[in-house]
Parts: structure tokens; sequence; C-alpha cells
């Protein structure tokens, strides 16, 4: 790795503008059963041939390098859509035999969540995020391309019977499209015990139809909320969590913004990500990533690989640069990093 001879030895994963990843997000498939129009066409993606996606133990060899040779404390499943990885409940059942357990959430589209949650708990999962941009029917199955609002609705409450707590929505706002509900879902959200955070949607469409002045702002969600709610910033150290949070109506129910393009909070990122075909990225919006399925399969050992991560953690850019003149997307849609 270019750089990396003034890399610090320590066995962390560290970067040259002081920051260490804990906090890895793992792409289970590039796959997914909807087909959120900001995300990907109505006809999908190239799916990864499956040769190319790490199997059940590769994948689990590569988190327990994670968690027990490079510091990771959290670790994130999501996709594409995490629920269609086959044997997942086994994949979440051998990482939470890890010594040191890690914390587990998932990121998901929740439409199959109802059935799913109570074996997902039991496996080890500790919390799930759902995402949900609209409450109405109509829109939902304009927005997603299929018409499962119901079956979202369901996930959600599984979810909180079954322990997966505390459960997070998340929420992408689009000028014209749902930019009017986010009083609605925050509503919703309050009354049934939901931590609602909105994203600002970011450059990584495979489209490239991501438009900065079409971008629904922190601001303006901040503004539209604060007409219906009293909202107070919430007390206390936001360490390396992506959302800003506030009380609202004085707590304890809370709801965040990430304001990633606006507000970027790259001098406190603690991550780093993993994709369904093993290749590393040490930001969203890396030009670059590390084959690790490659090293993997031609027989590095666990500290051969755990280096190749620290490499490419030291390599990180200080910021996504979304705001430069030089900034590309990556090629990779957020689908396929994991999102
Ligand atoms: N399929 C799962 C889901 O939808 O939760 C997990 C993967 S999805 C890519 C993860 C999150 O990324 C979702 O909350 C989705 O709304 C969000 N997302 C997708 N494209 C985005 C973009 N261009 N900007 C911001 N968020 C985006
Ligand atoms: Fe699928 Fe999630 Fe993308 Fe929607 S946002 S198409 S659910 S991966």
């Amino acid at each position: 790795m270019p750089g990396s001879t003034d890399r610090p030895d320590t066995a962390r994963l560290v970067d040259r503008h002081g920051r260490t990843a804990t906090d890895l997000r793992v792409s289970l498939t590039d796959r997914c059963n909807l087909r959120c129009t900001y995300c990907m066409p109505e006809q999908g993606l190239d799916w990864l041939p499956k040769p190319a996606v790490l199997t059940d133990e590769e994948l689990v060899r590569l988190i327990d390098v994670a968690v027990t040779r490079l510091g990771v404390t959290d670790v994130r499943f999501t996709g594409g859509e995490p629920l269609l990885r086959p044997r997942l409940e086994d994949v979440l059942a051998a990482v939470a035999a890890l010594e040191p357990r890690p914390r587990m959430s998932m990121t998901t589209n929740g439409i199959t969540l109802a059935a799913r949650a109570r074996g997902l708990a039991a496996a080890g999962l500790d919390r799930v995020n759902v995402s949900l941009d609209t409450l109405v029917p109509a829109r939902f199955a304009e927005l997603t391309r299929r018409d499962r609002l119901d079956d979202v609705l369901a996930g959600l409450a599984a979810a909180v019977d079954a322990g997966l707590a505390p459960v997070k929505v998340n929420s992408v706002l689009m000028r014209g499209v749902n930019d009017d509900e986010a009083v609605p879902l925050l509503r919703f959200c309050v009354e049934r015990g939901y931590q609602l955070r909105f994203i600002e949607q970011m450059p990584l469409d495979p489209q490239h139809g991501w438009d900065r002045d079409r971008m629904v702002t922190a601001e303006e969600i901040l503004a539209a909320l604060g007409e219906a709610f009293e909202l107070t910033p919430e007390p206390g150290e936001r360490g390396g969590a992506p959302a800003e949070r506030w009380l609202v109506a004085g707590g304890p129910a809370t709801v965040g913004v990430i304001a990633s393009v606006t507000r970027p909070f790259c001098a406190a990122c603690d991550r780093t990500r993993l994709t369904a075909d093993g290749q590393l990225r040490n930001c969203l919006f890396s030009r670059s990533e590390t084959d690790l399925r490659a090293a993997l399969r031609s027989g590095a050992s666990d500290e051969e690989l755990a280096d190749l991560w620290r490499g490419n953690a030291w390599a990180k850019a200080a910021g996504h640069g979304i705001d430069s003149d030089g900034f590309h997307q990556p090629d990779r849609p957020m689908s396929a990093i994991g999102g």
C-alpha cells in the first residue's frame, strides 16, 4: 500500500488524520427486493456473480480478523438487502460467538422483517435500522416500485417485539417526492418509540442523477420540524456518530439528521467498509479499494489480512470532498458498497 511506510506500529485501524476505525459496515449482498428510484433502476443492476461473493466462511473469517486483531467493536450488516443473504442467521451466530463479542446491527428495508425478527434476535442481532421514506401507500409503491408499505410497518412492530431496540428509522427526503413528510414521519416514530434519522441524499446513485441544488438539506428538514415540534440539541458527546440529534419536546424522544453533504462529519468518522465481494473501502466515496478476497483466496494468513486492512485504513482521505471541484462519484453505487 503506497504511503504505508510512515504508519505507526499499532494493531488498530488508524489513519494519518488522527482517526481510528472501530465500526465495520459489511455488505452481505448487492441484490435487493425493492427498487427505490434513488438507488436502483427498475430492472435492477448487474448483480455480482455468485463466485465473486464471499462465502459464509470467508465473511466470518474477515469479520473475525477485524474484531480480534484490529479493534473493531461494532459490526453493521447492510447491502443491498441483507435479509436476502442465505443462511444469514448462521453468519450472525458465528459473529456473536467472537471474543470480544462485537455489537451487531443491521440496516434493512424491513419488508421481510416481520417473519424474521425473532430469529435474528435469537441469532445475536442487537438492533435494526429500517429504511422508510414515506407513510403514503401509493407513494411508497412509486418510490420503491413495490407495493409493500404494510410489510415494512409490520416489520418495525415485530422488531420492537423481538427486542431489537432501539429501533431506528432512516428516511431520505427528496424534493417534490416526499419533502412534505418530515413532520408526519417524526410524529409516527415518536408515537411508536422509533428513533427517526433523516439522511441527506448523497451522490451515490447509479444513474448519476444527484443534484446538490435539488437535495433537501438538513437546514430545511429542521426548519420544517421546528414548525411542529420543540427541538433542543441533545446534550452530551456525539463521538463518531453521524447523526446530530435533537430532543423532541424535551425528550426522551429524539430525532437525528445525518447531514453528510452540508455538515460533513468526516473528521470524526470511525468507519471501515467491506463489500460483498471482499473489497475494503475506507470511505463511501473512496475511489480505490483493497482486494481482501484475492489475498484470502491465495492463502494469506490472518495477520497478513489484518495488515492489508491497516494499510487501507491508513490511506483514508481527510474528507469525501463532495464540495470540491475535483469530486468524482465512485464507480460503485450505494447498493453495491453497503449503505
Ligand atoms: N436495503 C437496505 C435498506 O434500504 O435499508 C440497506 C441498504 S440501503 C443502500 C441503506 C440506506 O441507504 C437506506 O436507508 C437508503 O435509503 C440509503 N440510501 C440509498 N441511496 C442513498 C443516497 N444516494 N443518499 C443517501 N442515502 C441513500
Ligand atoms: Fe434496496 Fe435499500 Fe436500495 Fe431501496 S435503498 S433499492 S431497499 S438497497
